[in-house]
């Protein structure tokens, strides 16, 4: 079994042991809205996880589509990075063959490229969006046609390698440049693994995407973190994260660029990793 294969199970295992998370959430992260107009159907939602800031000039979102549903044609004007957590969707340029998209394949769309995508037509389909704002919010065209939709596609395998780092497997999601000035990377963490204490001069964006795991800033109270979680880290904090001591955690992490490098400082102690664990409050749903 592959690495992404062992994900999908891991999910999987996930959300059959947690029947009452499942009622609440389906597809491994709160539905959030209904999705704003041109509203596709029969139903997709947005849920914001982070709004463009001094931290990270893009917004975050999760966007969660029922089974044959698809967005209109659009564009970006800033570009936007699609990756797969869940299901199984649709994803197609312009004058190009129509990909299938599945869980941790990611999808680079240029500024001002014309493209839709949505579920597929037996499958729910969720991914994390990550947009540029600064170039203006989408631009909305006309609605994907039913021969559209249902035109033959082809895999997009974007298999992203995972490779061991340290006390983590790392996979390597998006490489920043110009257009996307952040790196973006999955790390999944064995149960009672974690990172050294370390800074980012730029700062971080955490997404708990499967399992729980803990957070601490340097002098702050551990924090207990679930899928769905988000964790924004300010430049140049000292904090350290991994997984909870009985379960395992996945986390995507949007590092902005920046001259510096992370960090490395001390060991995490088993005295550190052991004391009790705060639930951060979360906002009402
Ligand atoms: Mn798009």
């Amino acid at each position: 079994m592959n690495l992404k294969a062992k994900l999908s199970a891991l999910a999987l295992g996930m959300m059959l042991l947690a029947p009452q998370a499942m009622s609440q959430d389906a597809y491994g992260f709160f539905r959030g809205e209904a999705f704003p107009p041109p509203r596709p159907t029969p139903a997709a939602w947005l849920l914001e996880l982070h709004k463009a800031d001094e931290l990270l000039a893009s917004n975050i979102a999760v966007a969660t589509f029922l089974p044959n549903t698809r967005l209109a044609w659009h564009n970006h004007p800033g570009g936007q990075i699609l990756i797969v957590t869940d299901g199984v969707g649709y994803y197609q340029e312009k004058g190009r063959t129509k990909q299938i998209l599945r869980v941790g394949d990611v999808v680079r769309c240029a500024p001002g490229v014309e493209h839709w995508h949505g579920a597929a037509v037996e499958s729910g389909f969720t991914y994390v969006a990550i947009s540029p704002t600064q170039k203006g919010a989408t631009v909305w065209a006309q609605p994907v046609t039913d021969d559209e939709y249902r035109s033959a596609a082809s895999d997009r395998r974007t298999a992203p390698r995972a490779r061991k780092a340290g006390s983590a497997m790392r996979v390597e999601l998006a490489k920043a440049d110009d257009v996307f000035p952040f790196n973006v990377v999955s790390a999944t963490f064995a149960p009672g693994k974690r990172l050294d204490w370390h800074k980012d001069a730029g700062g971080q964006i955490l997404i708990f995407t499967a399992g729980s795991g803990y957070y601490q800033e340097r002098g702050q109270p551990k924090q207990l973190l679930r899928r769905g979680d988000v964790v924004k880290s300010s430049p140049g904090v000292e904090r350290w994260h991994g997984a909870a001591a009985e379960i395992g955690a996945s986390h995507i992490a949007i590092t902005p660029v920046n001259a510096a490098r992370t960090q490395w400082l001390d060991e995490v102690t088993d005295n550190e990793y052991g004391v009790a664990a705060v639930v951060p409050q979360k906002k009402a749903e």
